[in-house]
């Protein structure tokens, strides 16, 4: 039977929790456990696919084609495992499978209610799979107050008392404001949020305390006093350099070591492969400049994974990247791009911004600029090279609006394993989308093939759209290279345009799956191509 780690946050929501779990799951796998991480999140959408992403930031892909919170992203990044559709809920999918229970008449006539119903469907998620880690780490979207999340600490609170002593421990990731006029950080804020979790009846562990500031003797004195932690387990969470400096930092200030205490977990941890990988970070050869022509970018939470990605790239190739995120609306757009070595055109949905994306594949096209797209980066470059070199002009997707020239169609069946699925106009729009990992094969003597090295690839999607297949043959004509393909030939997974150095476009979402340790392929093959060769 695992342990249990629950995670909650006080006083401010964009704590860090995610990562502050990730950077744990990390340091107890130093320690030689296994761990798996969970999401619990207490808002009701049935997962947050159909968010905007300027709500909720990335909606994040699982191979099994959940659309999760981004924190997942974090959890994978840190652990190197995949996460499943097991290791994220809303309190909207809870709900929806206790009514949906209670329809099909499984609750035998009893009235039904929060407790035990939905607290019960909510402690079958967090034990499902309990026998097959160490540690399970069960993080609490939202903020302690948080009307939505009551079922939640409820359900924790039955089960820490389910599990006994020494098998769960509570970490309260809270938030110690510095007031200048003061000229201290303040303990009241995390009092509060602690009393809030006791009238509850929990109990924090331990106290994550983030701050900006080195946590002075006499404000963890008093906060292990007024909340009821030990001194040693009020541990200081100063911000880091880098998010991958986490690990490092949280197991100076002993945050594992409460956990092993806690636990009565011997081993120490090796934290060499975390060194290594921060002195790779740190120690940079040469420097290039990638823009981001994305409409989201005001919102850096919007494209996090990406962002991380081009970071692993920049530390396996040992290069300092300098983002430019650029607003695909941006009226000096063109002089924006003139002044970066590289150019990525990300996924995104909707006809807003498209002419700017537009715009920036057709310079990388006629200027040689390495250019990476992904998603509907990938069908706007259909798009542009059917508008450019076939002459049609209002060749588009249909996603936008009709067209006489749809280069970009609408998916209405595909191969998912060995089942076909489809899909009608009518849909509804939530988890209906080609969702997860597909397998792409990959054509030989073709950029795709140089940075995979192999044929044979795995990939995450996330899509409604495809590029139209009747066209392929005219595109071929101009240069373009179907380079990756679905195994029966029907989707086109990857397109580069072969008189360029360095111009390839996929229809899955390469960043969902790149990790610090496993950086992936095309975000090294870009970096490397925006090397300047004086360097
Ligand atoms: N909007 C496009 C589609 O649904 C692209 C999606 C994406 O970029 N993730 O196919």
């Amino acid at each position: 039977m695992a342990k249990f780690i629950f995670t909650t946050g006080g006083v401010s929501s964009s704590l860090g929790k995610g990562l502050a779990c990730a950077a744990l799951g990390a340091l107890l796998q130093a320690r030689g456990l296994s761990v798996r991480l969970r999401k619990l999140d207490p808002y009701l959408n049935v997962d947050p696919g159909t968010m905007n992403p300027y709500q909720h930031g990335e909606v994040f892909v699982t191979n099994d084609g959940a659309e999760a919170d981004l924190d997942l992203g974090h959890y994978e990044r840190f652990t190197n495992q995949d996460a499943t559709k097991f290791d994220t809920i809303t309190s909207g999918k809870i709900y929806s499978s206790v009514i949906a229970k209670e329809r099909r008449g499984d609750y035998l006539g009893a009235t039904v209610q929060v407790i035990p119903h939905i607290t019960d469907e909510i402690k079958n998620f967090i034990r499902n799979g309990s026998d097959e880690v160490d540690v399970i780490i069960c993080e609490v979207g939202g903020t302690v107050g948080d009307i939505e999340a009551l079922p939640f600490f409820e359900s924790i609170r039955q089960i820490r008392n389910e599990l006994g002593e020494k098998n769960s421990i509570l970490v309260h990731v809270t938030l110690l404001p510095y007031l200048a006029a003061a000229g201290e950080l303040k303990t009241k804020p995390t009092q509060h949020s602690v009393q809030a979790l006791q009238t509850l009846g929990l109990r924090p562990d331990i106290l994550l305390c983030r701050s900006e500031h080195d946590i002075p003797e006499e404000a963890r004195q008093k906060l292990g006093l007024f909340c009821n932690v030990s001194y040693e387990n009020v541990i200081c969470a100063q911000d880091a350099g880098n998010i991958y400096e986490i690990p490092l930092v949280y197991n100076q200030e002993g945050l594992d070591q409460a956990v092993a205490n806690a636990f009565g977990i011997e081993q120490q941890p090796d934290l060499k492969p975390w060194q290594a990988l921060n002195l790779r970070l740190k120690s940079p050869k040469a420097k290039v400049r990638i823009g981001i022509v994305g409409k989201y970018v005001q919102l850096k939470d919007a494209y996090k994974s990406l962002d991380q990605a081009i970071t692993h790239a920049g530390i396996a190739e040992q290069i300092e990247i300098e983002k430019n995120w650029i607003d695909a609306e941006d009226e000096s757009l063109l002089a924006k791009i003139q002044s970066v070595d590289g150019l990525i055109i990300p996924g995104g949905f909707g006809a807003r911004g498209i002419d700017g994306k537009i715009q920036a594949i057709n310079y990388a096209r006629k200027n040689n600029i390495p250019l990476l797209g992904i998603c509907l980066g990938m069908q706007l470059t259909v798009i542009e090279a059917a508008r450019t070199e076939f002459g049609m002009r209002d060749a588009s997707s249909t996603e936008f609006g009709p067209t006489n020239n749809p280069v970009v169609a609408r998916m209405t069946e595909w191969m998912s394993g060995e089942e076909k699925e489809k899909r009608g106009v009518s849909d509804d729009l939530g988890g209906t989308m080609r969702l997860g990992s597909f397998p792409c094969t990959i054509k030989e003597e073709t950029l795709a093939f140089n940075l995979y090295g192999k044929t044979e690839i795995q990939e995450r999607h996330r899509h409604r759209y495809e590029v139209n297949m009747k066209y392929k043959e005219a595109l071929e004509k101009k240069k373009y290279v179907f380079s990756g393909m679905s195994p029966d030939e029907l989707l086109p997974e990857i397109i580069e345009y072969s008189p360029h150095p360095f111009f390839i476009a996929c229809q899955f979402h390469p960043e969902l799956i790149s990790r610090p340790f496993r950086p992936h392929p095309l975000f090294t093959g870009l970096v490397r191509a925006c090397i300047p060769l004086s360097s």
